[in-house]
């Protein structure tokens, strides 16, 4: 059987990576999987190039390649995607966390650092936790300062996953709750929360740009009346659960700001603003309820 070696596979890398086609792969994709298959640190591909492949380590990164040219993302093959200081698992049942979401989580961190200290415990709620990001980061920076989280989700299996990252990233200050929105939450006092997040579901059902994301649920990806269905019943619904003062916090589309900020301020938020993520996008809208 002939051999491969990490030579011949960056080789290999580069020619799939150098077309000029709409849909070609980035090579970090390619480089990230090889070491993912191999079990070993980006530096080895520098120090030992003579390494040879074992033939089962041949087959499994051929087969990766031919899923993601099928549109598969790497996150679901290997499993894994990094977010905040976190590694999060992730399966075909759970969006996929993008950096731009930490936005969010920065933002509510901001928020709370601004509000006078108390010895009560406080309680965040995450609504369509998907793969839990934002509730165990959250809850991951606010475990000692007596915070609670819940976090929901309408899918089990979903629930499954955020539940195994609570797990191992060492996170026990938040409960998960299978629940459409607000529809189970009743077990809580009224006006419970003192902040409310949700990276909801906001593409337009109409969005050509939906098709690069098939592999991810649809139910995680878009929404009803140009995207903003479920974003407009988070906002008009958040009052029984948020106290008076506290902080809703919805990601949203590029060119939603304006539409988001205007369902804040129907619903009688104040000290709405929206905030841009790193690359210079409307990303976060943020309100007090009063
Ligand atoms: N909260 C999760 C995330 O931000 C899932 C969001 C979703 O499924 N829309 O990645």
């Amino acid at each position: 059987m002939t051999t491969v070696t990490i030579r011949q596979i960056k080789q290999h890398i580069q020619q799939l990576t150098n077309g000029d086609t709409d849909n070609q792969l980035p090579s970090f994709w390619l480089t990230d999987w090889l070491l993912h298959v191999i079990h070993k640190p980006a530096l080895f591909l520098l120090t030992d190039e003579g390494y040879e492949l074992t033939s089962s380590e041949l087959t499994q990164f051929n087969a990766g390649v031919v899923k993601m040219q099928q549109g598969t993302p790497l996150a679901y093959l290997t499993g894994q995607q990094a977010f905040w200081s976190l590694s999060f698992t992730v399966n075909e049942h759970t969006l996929i966390p993008r950096p731009d979401t930490e936005v969010l989580v920065e933002q509510v961190l901001g928020w709370i650092s601004t509000q006078p200290t108390c010895t009560s415990k406080k309680q965040l709620l995450d609504l369509g936790t998907g793969s839990g990001c934002i509730a165990i980061s959250l809850a991951h920076e606010l475990k000692h300062a007596n915070w609670q989280v819940v976090a929901v989700d309408l899918s089990q299996e979903a629930l499954n996953v955020a539940w195994h990252n609570a797990v191992v990233n060492d996170v026990a200050n938040i409960e998960f709750i299978q629940s459409s929105w607000y529809n189970e939450l009743s077990i809580y006092e009224k006006k419970s929360f003192d902040v409310i997040v949700s990276n909801p579901p906001y593409i337009d059902e109409a969005d050509a740009h939906l098709a690069q994301l098939k592999a991810e649920p649809i139910s995680a990806l878009s929404a009803p009346r140009q995207g903003l269905a479920d974003i407009e019943h988070i906002v008009e619904q958040a009052s029984p659960y948020l106290r008076v003062g506290g902080l809703l916090a919805i990601e949203h589309g590029f060119d939603q700001g304006a539409a988001v900020r205007h369902i804040f301020l129907d619903n009688g938020f104040e000290s709405v603003n929206t905030v841009q993520d790193y690359g210079g996008n409307d990303r976060v809208t943020l309100g007090q309820s009063q």
